[in-house]
């Protein structure tokens, strides 16, 4: 195959690694997502792209000449589709770069998978329309939704310092709150310990200070998406939020999963953007052709609960939640970075923007505690007889993600999990 007709899409390709080839896995040959590893604790992150249950040491397979992956992930698209092809040609069925590349694998339970780049500022925005309708309603039953939801893409500036690995356990934050039946705040270990099933959009190619990025090219600037968890002490929040928004209800921890998978890979799930009839027509800078016509993506998206009494019997957990990313999201992708930089914001390589709670029209496909148990008034009732409001220690969440399609091989983002412990001290 020639460089400019091969397709490290096409649903026909196989692996030699027998395990990429599972229907059911995360990652067939032409998913490709990148991250970092390390074999052991004290050794050094490299670069891998995970294939079927291996993953693939990047330098090791002769394809990169250094570890630093914010350099890689702002690469040009055209060398970034380079590399991929160079990936998926060394990996498909009867790759004459077998040898080599079979001597770069390392098995996935080998090694720890960590942030699949160095962080540098995190965004959240608040895309999901069905979520901001639901939180709207608990607090203005008759007007829900805020004047600037259907023009602007509502966001507020986080920090990275607390972004954390999956898999990393995290201590239940203290913080000041103020019950509604007393007369001055406290302070102590949050009681509504909540999640946020959202997306992270990870931007490769920077853009210089006072040069907004145009929405046509506002995907060349993004490099890939994970899974999020932006974990939510929501009692800390409602005495905290008013008037400049979240602050330390947010910022004690967020988990991103290990993979970033690339548009690129995204590229067959691409569905129109959907918007209802009467809605406002996005003002200039944020319209185009092409991101109404194909700017979303279709990814579905799991929370599962599993409590540490489910952990100790050897129970995986319950699913408490299933939603589309493309349902849920009133803003594109292409849209979030064109309006992060029209006001000439820099951004930079390894800058993470979260998606929002990512919640379906439905009730029961809430992306967060607040929404499935109506602010804490309505308890799940679990598999096992347990029941939740809001989080408890011991408590596992674990996010997932997925796009399918006929005619076309299964994409996965792997898994984005977390555990709650005690409150410190
Ligand atoms: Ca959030």
């Amino acid at each position: 195959m020639s460089a400019d007709t091969y397709d490290a899409n096409d649903p026909a390709l196989e692996s030699w690694v027998a395990s990429a080839n599972d229907p059911a896995g995360d990652f067939p040959i032409q998913n490709l997502p990148f991250g970092r590893f390390r074999r052991e604790d004290d050794a050094a992150w490299c670069i891998g792209v995970a294939i079927g249950d291996q993953v693939l040491d990047l330098r090791k397979a002769g394809l990169i000449d250094n570890a630093d992956i914010n350099r890689l992930i702002r690469l040009k698209p055209q060398t970034r589709q380079a590399l991929r092809q160079a990936i998926s040609e060394g990996l498909r069925h009867g790759s004459p770069h077998r040898t080599k590349f079979e001597a770069a694998l390392v098995p996935q339970r080998d090694v720890t998978l960590g942030v699949p780049c160095d962080i540098r500022d995190y965004t959240d925005f608040y895309v999901g329309i069905h979520h901001a309708t639901a939180i709207g309603k608990q607090f203005r039953p008759d007007n829900p939704l805020l004047p600037n939801y259907k023009w602007v893409p509502i966001g507020y500036h986080g920090r990275a310092s607390t972004i954390v690995a999956s898999g990393t356990a995290f201590h239940r934050p203290v913080g000041q709150t103020r019950a509604p039946d007393a007369a001055e705040p406290a302070v102590g270990p949050s009681a509504r310990l909540d999640i946020e099933l959202e997306l992270g959009i990870v931007i490769g190619r920077p853009n210089a200070m006072g040069v907004p990025i145009r929405i046509g090219e506002a995907e060349e600037h993004v490099f890939g998406v994970t899974l999020f968890n932006d974990w939510s002490a929501r009692d800390i929040q409602g005495w905290e939020y008013q008037p400049l928004g979240p602050f330390l209800s947010k910022n004690f921890a967020s988990t991103i999963s290990p993979w970033m998978v690339t548009l690129d890979a995204l590229e067959p799930f691409r569905k129109p953007l959907v918007r209802p009839d009467g809605d406002p027509r996005p003002l200039p800078y944020l319209d185009s052709a092409d991101n109404a016509a194909r700017g979303a993506f279709d990814i579905q998206l799991e929370v599962v609960l599993q409590t540490a009494r489910m952990a100790k019997a050897g129970h995986a957990g319950d699913t408490i939640s299933r939603s589309n990313f493309a349902e849920a999201a009133y803003w594109t992708i292409a849209q979030l970075v064109a309006h992060h930089t029209v006001n000439g914001c820099a951004l930079q390589a390894g800058d993470l923007f979260g998606s929002g709670t990512l919640s379906g029209p439905r009730p029961d496909q809430a992306g967060s505690l607040l929404e499935l148990t109506l602010g804490g008034k309505q308890a799940l009732t679990l598999s096992n007889g347990e029941r939740r409001t809001y989080l408890q220690d011991g408590d596992t969440i674990i996010l997932r993600g997925y796009c399918e399609r006929p005619g076309f091989r299964r994409i996965g983002f792997g898994e984005c999990k977390g555990t709650v412990l005690s409150a410190p001290g």
